[in-house]
């Protein structure tokens, strides 16, 4: 008894299913992580980006959302009021009821 080569027809099941299952594997994974945070010292918001790819780190962008003129001395007391979470197979996002750690959704800068 000897073992049957694949015939054509076989081998044409065989590319059909390998096309398949390319078709049906994931994009390259990756994942996104936005973070935004606020100042409620100074109203600043800002969105912070972070890549990964293969879920190695890739890139951090940080990117003004919201800009008031601080002091030269002010330290940011940042503090993260949303966050996104956005991933080849899923997605997430939470976030505080409001945009200041004091419970304030608008910051107006006062005048001196
Ligand atoms: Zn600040």
């Amino acid at each position: 008894m000897r073992l049957a080569r694949p015939t054509k027809i076989e081998w044409l099941v065989i590319g059909v299913m390998l096309a398949v299952l390319v078709a049906l594997m994931p994009p390259t994974p990756h994942h996104r992580e936005t973070r935004l945070e606020s100042c409620h010292l100074c109203g600043n918001c800002r969105r912070i980006v972070r890549e990964f790819r293969w879920w190695r780190f890739s890139s951090e962008t940080t990117e003004p959302v919201e800009t008031f003129t601080v002091d030269e001395d002010h330290e940011h007391d940042w503090w993260q009021y949303a966050s996104y979470y956005i991933s080849y197979n899923m997605k997430s996002a939470g976030g505080a009821p409001y945009r200041y750690q004091d419970g304030r959704n608008t910051w107006t800068p006062s005048t001196p």
